[in-house]
């Protein structure tokens, strides 16, 4: 059945669809009156709803239930990216979202070749139809750009997320396995994993994150490049703590 994600206020009645959502049902999917579709408010609440008009491009639907649906993971899980250059992030955006990724936020490191970006929206999107295909209820947060010894430093903005989670900083430069690290840290609801940019993190940024609380994990002797490295640790994670050893 057609899916959307649109924000909307606690259990509507009647949903107005207009803009690219209204031009995706009808010119993409061929909506019509009297389709059945169903629209997800992103935060884990999707309705059910009957198409009763379609007029100047614009939609109007019933709703007549709530769809009780739930591919979230049980652990939160953040991926601290170092920028990385052309569409590598928008790739590893698409895949990890499919994995169930919570947070995404983009970070320069001091081997970051790039600095800024105006990416933001299109990697938001990009989380957006990513959650969508996969039938996820929620659609990740995607972050603005931040250095990345500014998540790490006390005045971080990350700084009560930071204490609530269990760090893992991915260094291709030695650290223990994960299922070592599941027998340090055991059950964890939320997880930050840090995988850095091409060239890699500085030992003085691996200093800083060890003393921050992250633990060092390797994947083994080859060196991944990091868009491989995200989605493997993604996958890692989700499978030691999360949702992906789970037989349906
Ligand atoms: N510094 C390296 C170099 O240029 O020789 C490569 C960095 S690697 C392309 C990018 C990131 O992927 C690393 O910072 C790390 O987070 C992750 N990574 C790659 N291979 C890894 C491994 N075997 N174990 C853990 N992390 C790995």
């Amino acid at each position: 059945m057609p899916r959307i994600f649109l924000p909307l206020e606690e259990r509507p009645e009647t949903i107005h669809i207009a803009g690219d959502k209204a031009r995706y049902l009808i010119n993409v999917l061929r909506s019509r009156m009297g389709d059945e579709i169903i629209v997800l408010d992103g935060k884990g609440f999707s309705y059910g709803a009957e198409i009763t008009s379609i007029k100047n491009k614009e939609l109007f639907a019933r709703v007549n239930r709530v769809v009780p649906y739930d591919a979230e993971s049980k652990a939160h899980i953040t991926l601290v990216q170092g920028i990385l250059k052309g569409e590598k992030m928008e790739f590893i955006i698409q895949k990890t979202t499919e994995l169930g990724v919570n947070e995404i936020v983009p970070v320069t490191t001091e081997r970051s070749q790039l600095r800024e970006t105006r990416k933001a929206p299109r990697w938001r999107k990009i989380a957006e139809d990513a959650s969508r295909q996969c039938g996820r209820t929620h659609v990740p947060k995607i972050h603005d750009l931040i250095p990345f010894r500014e998540v790490l430093a006390p005045s971080s903005p990350y700084a009560q997320h930071l204490r609530e989670s269990r760090g893992l900083l991915f260094w291709e430069e030695g650290g223990m396995s994960l299922t070592g690290a599941k027998d340090v840290l055991g059950v964890c609801r939320s997880l930050i994993i840090s995988v850095g940019p091409e060239g890699g993190f500085t030992k003085g940024e691996a200093r800083m994150a060890q003393s921050s609380g992250f633990l060092p994990i390797s994947m083994g002797n080859r060196i991944l490049r990091a868009e491989t490295a995200a989605i493997a640790a993604a996958a890692l994670v989700q499978y030691v703590w999360g949702d992906l050893d789970t037989g349906i």
